[in-house]
């Protein structure tokens, strides 16, 4: 059988959707085709999963120094601006030289960053070099600059690409990225794993959650294009009308910005509904708080390339409210295993929750097929497979 040495790129290391992609994908890859690396700014959880499996970190790939130049303090500093495009070819250098003296057959780059220097790196090595897209790559969350270097770098040195919804691909066809080359692979999960969460009551009453409460939640990054306070203004209407609700708001905000929190609970001292909203902070068992809520809510007001919250509750036979946007309608059926609502709509939010909240039998019946949906398209096993078969695509038009 072949054996082939990967190198997987990415500049991002905390456990974010993508990343838990990395872990997941490099934990279920067929090692016998395929011996995987990793090469990263520096070590974070994702590095420490990925020793667990046996996987080489090459640390330093790009300096963190480089990371850490933003564009605002780039436009303060005009050494900085003069010296980025050396710092940035020298880490693609130092990459490249990476590849070939450790021999690597194949690169993949996993982060929107590491899909330019990497794919940059893997091209000047001549191997072939696969881009997973985790993004919906256009104006106005990308500025031009940025999409343009996607657009080239993916048209002209990338050999393949792997998208994570119809969404992400669209938006790179729309950008000029040839069609035929990219793919979609959807993220999975690992249903042995969601099989085996703690009893509801349990954690319920870890939560200070009456076992019988109707409990509504909203797992994520709490950052405002995730939209926490929609769904907050959603739960003060719902709370008005279905008696002993109760919100979970599970995930923090991200580093640097830890004062949005405090917003938020401002906001929801104002809306009289302090006692109401449990925020849990970051949570490593989001599979257990999430099958102890009785709906989820996904309330993004940006279009969400995938939502990878969205299929754990759906393995955890729990329906979603979700708002419609991006990948978000290609995960979740409308009607079937959640209800979409446009998004920034509190009213039509309040309303799809209230709904789901009032009739257990039609809930019951969309976390059922949630579940359905969830193992037949989207198992960590299909996603390993989707990236074994763009690799080996890959490797055969070397
Ligand atoms: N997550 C977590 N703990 C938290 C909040 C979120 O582990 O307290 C996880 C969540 O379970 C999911 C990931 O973070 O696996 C978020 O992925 P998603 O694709 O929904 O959003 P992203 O953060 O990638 O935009």
């Amino acid at each position: 059988m072949s054996y082939y040495r990967l190198l997987v790129v990415s500049h991002a290391v905390d456990t974010g959707g993508a990343e838990r992609g990395i872990i997941r994908k490099l934990r279920n890859i067929d090692r016998d085709m395929f011996e995987p690396s990793f090469a990263c700014p520096c070590e974070g959880p994702v590095t420490h999963e990925l020793e667990k499996l046996g996987i080489n970190i090459y640390s330093g790939h790009p300096s963190k120094r480089l990371l850490d130049v933003r564009r605002r303090s780039l436009g303060e500093n005009r050494l900085a601006i003069a010296l980025y495009p050396l710092a940035f070819l020298a880490s693609v250098v130092r990459l490249t030289q990476l590849i070939r003296r450790e021999k690597f057959d194949l690169v993949v780059t996993e982060s929107a960053k590491a899909n330019i220097y990497g794919t940059l790196a893997g091209w000047l090595a001549r191997r072939p070099v696969v881009n997973q897209i985790h993004d919906i790559f256009e104006a106005p969350v990308f500025s031009d600059l940025n999409l343009w270097l996607v657009k080239t770098v993916a048209s002209h040195f990338a050999s393949r690409i792997i998208s994570n919804s119809e969404a992400s691909k669209r938006a790179l066809v729309d950008l000029g990225v040839p069609r035929d080359k990219i793919h979609t692979v959807y993220y999975g999960i690992d249903m042995e794993i969601a099989r085996n969460t703690r009893k509801a009551a349990d954690v319920r009453m870890e939560l200070g959650i009456d076992p019988d409460a109707p409990v509504a939640g909203m797992v994520g990054r709490l950052v405002d294009w995730k939209g926490p306070d929609y769904f907050i203004r959603a739960a003060a209407k719902v709370a008005e009308t279905v008696t002993g609700a109760r919100f979970l708001m599970v995930g923090d905000a991200v580093h640097g910005e830890k004062s949005y929190v405090d917003t938020l609970k401002s906001l929801c001292g104002e809306l009289g509904m302090a006692d109401r909203i449990v925020f849990t902070g970051f949570r490593d068992d989001v599979l257990d708080i999430v099958s102890a809520m009785d709906v989820m809510v996904h309330a993004s007001v940006l279009p969400e390339p995938f939502g990878l919250v969205l299929i754990e509750a759906m393995a955890e036979g729990r329906p979603v409210v979700a708002t419609k946007g991006g990948g978000v309608p290609e995960v979740v059926e409308d009607g079937v295993t959640g209800l979409l609502v446009p998004p920034r709509d509190v009213e039509a939010m309040a309303e799809a929750i209230t709904t789901i909240l009032g009739d257990r039998k039609r809930a019951a019946e969309m976390g059922a097929a949630g579940l359905k949906r969830v193992s037949e398209l989207f198992t960590v096993e299909e996603m390993a497979r989707g990236m074994e078969r763009e690799m080996l695509k890959a490797l055969e038009g070397r």
